[in-house]
């Protein structure tokens, strides 16, 4: 099996574990959340999507998107930006963004728990997690611009 099919067959069986239905519907968002990497917001799923699903909406993609939330198979991410993408969760990693097109992708580098020590140490706090994006311009991009 390709680690995406296994990663797939782990997430339904988490779901049968918490007792959430696996429709039809719910296993294809899985399916191209997993296989797309590329952290999709619920319009880009839905569109993907709606030619296998003509009776689904947005909506449809959006409350599933928040059962597998729930249940912590997927983050959303949120970038102040208008629609939250989405990230099946596998190990932590960080992200760097394209601030031309919007793209995002991962890259795996040690846990900066240095940092979150640090943190509360210096205030106080009970320090729970910490996030750190990466921002410049993707190859696609940078490669435009030089034209
Ligand atoms: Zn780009
Ligand atoms: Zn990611």
């Amino acid at each position: 099996m390709a680690v995406s099919e296994v990663q797939l067959k782990e997430a339904l069986d988490s779901l049968k574990d918490t007792g959430v239905r696996i429709t039809p519907q719910r296993h294809a968002i899985l399916e191209y959340l997993i296989s797309s990497m590329s952290h999709p917001t619920a319009d880009d799923i839905y569109k993907a999507l709606e030619g296998k699903f003509p009776n689904m909406s947005v909506a449809t993609v959006y409350n599933n998107l928040r059962v597998f939330r729930e249940v912590g198979l997927v983050k959303e991410l949120t970038y102040g930006d208008s629609s939250a993408r989405f990230d099946f969760v596998t190990t932590n990693h960080y992200h760097v963004i394209c601030q031309t097109c919007g793209k995002i992708v991962d890259f795996d580098y040690p846990a900066l728990d240095e940092v979150e020590h640090f943190a509360a140490q210096v205030t106080g706090f009970n320090v729970s997690h910490h996030r750190m994006e990466i921002y410049g311009d993707c190859t696609e991009c940078s490669k435009k611009e030089a034209h």
